[in-house]
């Protein structure tokens, strides 16, 4: 049985609400995910993508209309209980790792388990597990800049599972990584995804990445434009199926 895992019902994001230069960015947006689904948010640039993501996850907060996840609206909840719902349920991954410059890869990757106030006997068992699991174990005394592209992304990867988070939200987690590294994290997450029935939900604007998904939400000019769903297709089907719709897309554009 499905189960629902995210749910918006008419979710408004204005921007300087209340001002003269208020900016509507969605237009009351439902949205739906169940759990363990992996799902791809693309659309043009400026079409709304970080503000939907950010709105579904706690980093923004929506103006209108309801985010529920597992059940609860996001907006009852004090900033104390969103903390320990964060740390709980959610694990992020962005485009620029966001990893600390002046903390080492084991100090970033420990920290959600350090603000939690987790015991240190168990950070460290836990942190070196995870850091064998992406491979970067030789890696954790190092600071990120003396790291790869490839290196700091699994190092922010290691930091996003270090909780077991029911729900991964990403935003563009691929954008900095060559076709090998990112092909790499596909992967990372489509395992997880199968085998620990971990929800993803990733924005991206490239094709190959969206094929590796169950479902692509499309989103443009701040509303759902357009949904497809993997089903039965192969890797392959669906990925030419994501080419048209993003070339009809295109096309509509340069109609305007
Ligand atoms: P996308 O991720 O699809 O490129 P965004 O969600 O970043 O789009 O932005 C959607 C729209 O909201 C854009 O028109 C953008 O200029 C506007 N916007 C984004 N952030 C802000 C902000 N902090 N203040 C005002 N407008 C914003």
């Amino acid at each position: 049985m499905s189960e629902v895992i995210l749910e918006t019902k008419n979710m408004k994001k204005i921007y300087n609400y209340r001002t003269p230069n208020a900016f509507e960015a969605l237009h009351g947006i439902d949205f739906t995910a169940e759990k363990g689904e992996f799902i791809a948010i693309m659309g043009p640039s400026g079409a709304g993508k970080s503000t939907f993501i950010n709105n579904i996850s706690t980093i923004d907060q929506y103006t209108e209309g309801s985010v529920k996840i597992k059940g609860t609206e996001i907006r009852t909840m004090s900033s104390n209980e969103i903390g320990t719902f964060r740390f709980k349920t959610l694990g992020f991954i962005f485009q620029d790792f966001n990893l600390l410059d002046t903390h080492t890869l084991f100090e970033n990757i420990a920290l959600p388990l350090s603000l939690a106030d987790v015991k240190k006997s168990e950070i460290e068992p836990r942190v070196r597990e995870m850091a064998e699991k992406m491979n970067i174990s030789s890696l954790l005394h190092k600071f990120p800049k003396e790291c790869s592209g490839g290196q700091r992304q699994r190092a922010a990867i290691c930091r996003a599972l270090i909780n077991n988070p029911e729900i991964i939200v990403a935003d563009e987690p691929t954008g900095n990584l060559d076709s090998a590294n990112s092909t790499e994290l596909m992967h990372i997450l489509q395992k997880l995804n199968q085998e620990s029935g971990v929800t993803i939900i990733m924005v991206t604007h490239d094709p190959l990445i969206t094929s590796y998904t169950s479902r692509l939400v499309f989103i443009k000019d701040g509303n759902i434009e357009r949904e497809l769903a993997r089903g039965d297709m192969s890797q392959d089907d669906y990925f030419q199926k994501i080419v048209e719709l993003n070339a009809e897309e295109s096309r509509g554009e340069l109609k305007k």
